[in-house]
């Protein structure tokens, strides 16, 4: 497979040829041509399998697609993963994209100061990268005004087994009740315990399930 065979813009493609991924890998062969139809899927996918390239392209399309994206706003984005050197990796793979886009993606983490992230937050971010702890400390803050869940519409639960071996599904339950009913949900984890299938079952819509 090619990446001109995924269906992403020829802008996406651009770039993805400049930062020299040849071709694209097996987890994202498969997995963006069905995110990009709008289903909901699950990725069984390791790390080093290029699992984070497999969602972040269809959502910056998913974003780009909306008609108007006013700074200041909630994000359209919500990536959610275990743990702050995740969410930094993964805030760096969109970056690679999404300044040429002309997008704001803010990271969120525990065990760093709150008040800068909130300074990010407030300037508007179209994407957020976060561990759910500190995003849910961060939705308390201020009476619900730093920022707000309203316009999400793709969903991703990255290294779904991990999180729960942190112990934060309550965390994920409460921000997944957050979000509107009409949201696109991917979720990727590197096993299938018994505790994501659940979770999987409740969160996600007829997913497509994809193994490599
Ligand atoms: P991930 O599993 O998402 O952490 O990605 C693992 C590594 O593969 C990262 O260093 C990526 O930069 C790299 N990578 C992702 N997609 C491709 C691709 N299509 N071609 C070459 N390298 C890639």
């Amino acid at each position: 497979k090619t990446w001109n065979q995924t269906g992403l813009t020829n802008k996406i493609l651009e770039m993805i040829k400049k930062l020299d991924y040849e071709k694209p890998m097996p987890i994202q062969a498969q997995a963006v041509p069905i995110i990009m139809s709008g289903r909901d899927c699950i990725g069984i996918a390791k790390t080093g399998s290029g699992k984070t390239l497999a969602y972040v392209l269809p959502m910056l399309r998913h974003i780009k697609d909306q008609p108007l994206v006013v700074a200041g706003d909630g994000p359209i984005g919500l990536i959610m993963a275990p743990t702050r050197e995740l969410v930094q990796q993964i805030h760096s793979v969109i970056n690679k994209f999404a300044k040429t886009l002309g997008l704001r993606c803010v990271p969120v983490y525990g065990g760093s100061g709150i008040a800068q992230q909130i300074g990010e937050l407030k300037r508007g971010a179209a994407i957020v990268v976060c561990t759910p702890g500190r995003m849910i400390d961060i939705l308390c803050t201020n009476g619900g005004r730093i920022t707000n869940l309203q316009r999400v519409t793709y969903l991703v639960v990255d290294e779904a087994d991990r999180m729960f071996d942190l112990g934060f599904e309550p965390q994920i339950n409460r921000i997944v009740q957050n979000i509107r009913p009409d949201h696109q949900t991917l979720l990727f984890s590197a096993t299938f315990p018994h505790q994501v299938e659940v979770l999987a079952r409740k969160v996600l819509n007829k997913p497509v399930h994809i193994q490599v």
